[in-house]
């Protein structure tokens, strides 16, 4: 029986977004091999997934998969805590923390249950929360969470993290200082070094979240080892739905701290375990990682090649945006591409800041040079156009 006033609220709601340009529709979307994409009819060359290696549907991932689920089943039947911790974990946690150089590693559902769970463990109302402006909707909903004060400082920029720490940190107990690894709507690499320096001299503790670094920059161990030194990072979280192909959060740190999370951490205790094949699959991504070298490396080479087609800033990831401002017109120049065969994603807000709607260009390994030569004649006008 439809509730009448619940139904006009969310009518009200949508027709403000349409005014807006930003009400968003989902497109059934068929993956064809690791390039391509049918989508409403069309088949298309896809720039627009983060499955950066292609191991989604690499052989031996999905084998792993199927073994596992033959053998284990399809659900974990319950919370880690409880049942569902099947023998596949230990594993998988074990690569991780070898992978990230870490004493330990703690496997969640995804990586948004991996923020809203950890950072309101690690903070609560006595402590400061310093995070970076762009940071991704889920460290903010954590940071909310936990009722610590959060400060944001200007996008990438230690001198502005710098200030707001001399002006905030001697009030508050704890202080966690959180930025993306590699950012997911700009491409650019945080200043890791810089803020490892700050978090050592202010007594904070330093998280990355490495969603788009994993498997992509620093050899596929992330950002971490993106820089001439590996920077210390004791709080290193990602998601094992992008680069590694399937699904599933982690954080890597410490013996303790995984310990207190595992115990602690309500996404985690409260959430049933991955299933048995998801976790599989997961170890057979990591396994491919660390070892095929040439295939890590594709991704940022192809970003590369494409920056350097259209003579922008090189890219330092597998993400290149073309911001173009108006929602309007990154949704417009997102269709021209299509027409032309390409699928990319038009970024607008709440993704990103109102004025900064843009295109946003993800490389694979899959993708092949001539695919990228391609897709830089399609953009080429659209550039000219700004
Ligand atoms: C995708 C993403 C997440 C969420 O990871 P899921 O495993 O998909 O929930 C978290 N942080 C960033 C920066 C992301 O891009």
């Amino acid at each position: 029986m439809p509730d009448r006033s619940l139904d006009e609220f969310a009518t009200r709601k949508l027709q403000a977004l349409e005014r807006r340009e930003l009400r968003r529709s989902l497109a059934s979307t068929e993956k064809v091999d690791g390039r391509r994409v049918r989508s409403q009819g069309r088949d298309l060359l896809s720039f627009a997934s983060n499955d950066y290696l292609g191991l989604s549907h690499r052989l031996e991932v999905v084998e792993a998969s199927l073994a596992a689920t033959r053998r284990y089943g399809t659900g974990a039947g319950a919370s880690r805590l409880i049942t569902g911790n099947h023998p596949l974990y230990g594993a998988l946690e074990a690569r991780l923390a070898t992978l990230k150089d870490t004493d330990d590693a703690v496997v969640f559902g995804s990586g948004y249950l991996t923020n809203v769970g950890v950072i309101p463990l690690l903070a609560g109302e006595a402590d400061l929360i310093v995070m970076d402006e762009f940071c991704h909707s889920c460290l903010l909903g954590g940071a909310t969470l936990s009722g610590a004060k959060v400060v944001h400082f200007n996008h990438n920029d230690p001198a502005a993290a710098a200030a707001v720490l001399t002006a905030e940190r001697s009030r508050h107990r704890h202080c966690l200082l959180l930025t993306e690894g590699v950012f997911s709507m700009e491409g650019d690499l945080a200043p890791l070094p810089e803020l490892g320096e700050l978090a050592g001299r202010f007594d904070a503790w330093l998280m990355t979240d490495d969603a788009h670094g994993l498997g992509v920059v620093g050899a596929g161990r992330g950002s971490s080892f993106a820089f001439d030194e590996p920077v210390a990072v004791p709080l290193q979280m990602g998601t094992l739905s992008k680069a590694a192909g399937g699904y599933g959060g982690y954080i890597c740190a410490s013996h303790a701290v995984c310990e207190l999370i595992r115990n602690r951490a309500r996404s985690f205790g409260f959430s049933t375990g991955l299933p048995p094949g998801t976790v599989a699959a997961a170890a057979t991504a990591l396994a491919i990682i660390s070892t095929e070298n040439d295939l890590v490396g594709r991704p940022v080479a192809r970003a590369r090649s494409f920056t350097a087609a259209l003579g922008l800033q090189p890219a330092q990831s597998a993400i290149v945006p073309l911001v173009l401002g108006p929602a309007a017109r990154a949704v417009e120049a997102g269709s021209a591409l299509r027409e032309a065969g390409f699928l990319v994603a038009a970024i607008r807000p709440p993704t990103v800041p109102a004025g900064t709607s843009r295109l946003r260009f993800a490389f694979s390994a899959e993708h092949a040079e001539r695919d990228v030569r391609e897709l830089a004649r399609a953009v080429r006008p659209i550039l000219d156009g700004k």
